[in-house]
């Protein structure tokens, strides 16, 4: 019998420590294959303008794909990267490489599940397993104390039974060696240029710089442990929130959300924000898992309501107004400048522009979160979509409705902060 190859299709999971597929790939073949695909799907403008993926995430991606592969390389492996379709491409390579099986970490989202799906199918016709694996979640899904289908939509109930009946599980461990096949193109890292994505333009006032990938990720793990330094603390207030600034990193699996509850299990005795920490990754979970059990809904303006709530006769101009940063609330059009210099904003400003934009500008809520969709540096679905739908109060949740206490009417949030000075220009 011939060699057996694994081809491991990295996706939201850039990562080698705490990586199962990776692990298990080793485990059970002689070598493995990674890739990386970047799928132009990603990258398309819409015919309004509109970047499916905006300048700072594409280059935080780059980065993080790069990353990768300078740490595969240390194991003496390495990463293939391409271009196109990826049940083309995985389908292409499986051939080329004489591959056993595909291992990937199943997504939530639909978008994400369908291109899954095609490429099950595409392989499929090849006689080929694409094998699914649970891994972007701080509890795994098959030990939850509920089936998906029964997962309690209230948080509060989720929270209670998650933390009272089911464990975390230890990390997996990491690969001593990697061995792969004979690589004859492994491709090159596109540019910016080449996916269709204008450089960004890198503010001076912004209060953090993210740079992609897992050795970024770790640094930033361990310096928010060993200092405690709240990374959200100039970024305009962040009531109540912990502030780690790790949410890049952990929307595309540069450091699983399991290794960061390790590390605070870790230190535990000595970080004050331990349990507010823990708590926003279960928030994190939530979404997911409930975007699990109710797909779709998530992305209707009637959410889970079964009217859609009527919007304002103009919201096409308050719309406008509100994504350049020009409503005349002065901490709303702060923290937009904030969001389109830098594509990141502390939660609060998150909660309170999106409410803002629902509640009282009366716009739909979809259009907010296209937006941020665009923008955010740390943009994933399910807590992009979910949070949104929960701030315009057609979630799935109507009781654990933290947020409406939390973003104040918009005349009465903080209008004399350093953080306004800095992001409201002077004629503005
Ligand atoms: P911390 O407070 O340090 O929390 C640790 C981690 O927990 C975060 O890195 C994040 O992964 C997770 N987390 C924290 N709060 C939430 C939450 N409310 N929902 C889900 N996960 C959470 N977060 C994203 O990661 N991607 C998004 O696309 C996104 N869109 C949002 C849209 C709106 C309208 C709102 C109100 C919130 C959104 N959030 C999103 C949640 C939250 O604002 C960010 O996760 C948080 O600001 C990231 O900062 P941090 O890493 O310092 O978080």
């Amino acid at each position: 019998m011939g060699e057996k190859t694994i081809l491991v299709w990295f996706r939201n999971d850039l990562r080698i420590h705490d990586n199962e597929i990776l692990s298990e790939a080793i485990r059970k073949a002689d070598k493995v294959l990674p890739v990386y695909v970047f799928d132009p799907y990603y990258f398309k403008t819409s015919a309004s303008g509109v970047l499916k993926t905006g300048s700072f995430r594409a280059r935080f991606l780059l980065e993080s794909v790069s990353n990768l592969r300078a740490n595969l390389q240390q194991f003496g492996a390495e990463l293939l990267i391409r271009t196109g379709d990826p049940a083309e491409v995985l389908t292409q390579l499986a051939e080329e490489y004489h591959i056993s099986e595909v291992y990937h970490h199943r997504e939530v989202a639909p978008e994400e599940t369908d291109v899954s799906e095609k490429v099950e199918a595409a392989l499929w016709k090849m006689k080929l397993n694409l094998r699914h694996f649970i891994g972007h979640t701080m509890y795994h899904k098959e030990d939850l104390p509920f089936p998906i289908k029964d997962i309690p939509d209230s948080f509060v109930t989720f929270k209670k039974k998650v933390e009272r009946d089911s464990n975390v599980r230890q990390c997996v461990t990491s690969p001593e060696q990697i061995l792969i096949p004979e690589i004859t193109d492994a491709g090159d890292l596109p540019t910016l240029a080449d996916l269709g994505v204008p450089e960004p333009v890198d503010d001076s006032r912004a209060t953090n710089h993210f740079t992609g990938g897992e050795t970024e990720a770790l640094n930033r793990l361990e310096q928010y442990f060993t200092t405690q330094q709240n990374c959200g603390q100039k970024a305009g207030k962040n009531v109540g929130g912990v502030a780690s600034c790790l949410s890049p990193w952990l929307a595309l699996g540069c450091v699983s959300p399991r290794q960061v509850y390790w590390e605070v299990v870790k230190y535990r005795s000595t970080l004050q924000n331990a349990d507010a920490l823990m708590l926003e990754l279960l928030w994190r979970d939530y979404f997911r898992f409930m975007f699990k059990k109710h797909g779709q809904k998530y992305f209707r303006a009637e959410g889970f309501n079964d009217e859609t709530p009527q919007p304002a006769s103009n919201q096409d101009e308050l719309f406008e107004h509100w994504k350049n940063g020009e409503t005349g609330v002065p901490f709303i059009d702060a923290a937009m400048h904030e969001l389109n210099a830098t594509g990141y904003i502390s939660n609060y400003s998150r909660q309170a522009v999106a409410t803002y934009l629902t509640k009282e500008l009366q716009v739909d809520w979809t259009r907010g979160a296209l937006y941020f969709e665009e923008k955010l540096i740390d943009y994933s679905p399910a807590s992009n979509w979910g949070n949104w739908a929960f701030v315009a109060g057609v979630g799935n949740d109507t009781k654990s409705n933290r947020y409406f206490n939390a973003a104040k009417p918009a005349n009465q949030l903080d209008s004399k902060s350093d953080f306004i000075s800095t992001w409201l220009p002077v004629s503005a």
